[in-house]
């Protein structure tokens, strides 16, 4: 075989390949025309080779980020240098429909992008060419892996009944608040508070009412929060709320506006009307508390206070009724 057909034959198959491959094959001059566009960027973009044959790219694709790639490109270009761009930049530079039945949920294809510089036989870059990867099953992949680990760590803060913070969490958030104040003397207060004889109504009711009560006080205190009060569920029916910014004062304030509440909005159940009421106790962070058990600590013993007082009302910690 003559030596010129056989290399004929290889460029032959050269071409074959990059018409044929997965993967998007563009070469553009410096002046951004269009010298190649395999099929892969035909199929895509429903556009073929003959309509983009000398064509500016910018020009063609408008929604391109011109003045962005051209950056990119520009830098390819003197500094003879590669370049990528991955979809967690950008998820796409052509914007093409995504038509994969697995990944679905996608609605246009992700993509990895790398830039090189095609030198002449003098050395000089002449040409660019860009290689587009569909990466849309990885990035879909990981972005709902990511969304997994979002909603864990979300549930592992989250009490299942209430949907309040769960303890562990709760206590976290208020030893930050509590550090806030030792550096930087924020004010905040505390509220613990408790159901009044609920075993009573677990007794009475049966458990699940039980905890149809618990649900019941929970939205409550859910529907008085400001964007930064911090309420978790402290034990079983007992729950603790953190006021940033707010004295003993205001914090009884609200405390009192919401034993009110929940005494006037009973549950109803099954045609029953179940009611029943919270003591609550308050302590304002001050100098002489030194580690954020012994705000706990004094928020309930105000918490028993109240109860002592006959229930149903609320109580400001003061000097004496630290039973510690
Ligand atoms: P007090 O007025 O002194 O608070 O009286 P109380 O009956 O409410 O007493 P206490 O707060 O000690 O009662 C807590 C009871 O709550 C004990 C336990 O059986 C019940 N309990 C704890 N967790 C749950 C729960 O998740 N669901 C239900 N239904 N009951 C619970
Ligand atoms: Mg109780
Ligand atoms: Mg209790």
């Amino acid at each position: 075989m003559p030596h010129e057909v056989n290399h004929m034959n290889e460029l032959h198959r050269l071409i074959e390949m990059v018409q044929t491959i997965e993967v998007g094959l563009v070469v553009l001059d410096r002046d951004y025309k269009v010298q190649l566009w395999n099929g892969f960027m035909e199929n895509h973009s429903g556009i073929s080779p003959h309509d983009l044959r000398d064509r500016d790219l910018f020009a063609c694709f408008p929604e391109l980020s011109a003045d962005w790639l051209k950056k990119k490109m520009k830098v390819v270009f003197t500094l003879k240098n590669r370049a990528f761009i991955s979809w967690e930049q950008r998820p796409y530079i052509f914007r093409f429909k995504n038509y994969r039945p697995i990944t679905g949920q996608a609605e246009f294809m992700y993509q990895n992008v790398t830039l090189f510089p095609l030198s002449a036989l003098t050395g000089e870059v002449t040409h660019l060419c860009m290689i587009i990867y569909d990466v849309t099953d990885v990035a879909i992949n990981k972005l709902q892996l990511k969304e997994a680990n979002a909603e864990l760590a979300e549930l592992s803060q989250t009490d299942g009944l209430t949907k309040l913070y769960n303890r562990r969490h709760w206590q976290d958030l208020l030893n930050r608040e509590f550090e806030r104040f030792a550096r930087y003397q924020e004010q905040a207060s505390l509220v613990m508070l408790d159901i009044d004889f609920f075993k009573s109504i677990n007794d009475k009711y049966g458990h699940l009412v039980g905890d149809r009560a618990i649900q019941h006080l929970a939205a409550m205190i859910n529907d008085s929060l400001r964007e930064t009060d911090i309420a978790g569920r402290y034990g079983g029916e007992e729950f603790g709320i953190v006021l940033p910014k707010t004295d003993a004062d205001s914090a009884a304030q609200f405390a009192e506006r919401l034993r009110q509440k929940v005494e006037q909005s009973p549950m109803q159940l099954d045609k029953k009307t179940i009611g029943f009421t919270i003591s609550a106790g308050i302590c304002m962070l001050d100098e002489d508390i030194n580690q954020n058990s012994d705000w706990v600590r004094r928020a309930d013993a105000a918490l028993y206070q109240a109860k002592e007082s006959g229930r149903n009302n609320v109580q400001v910690y003061s000097r004496g009724k630290d039973d510690a």
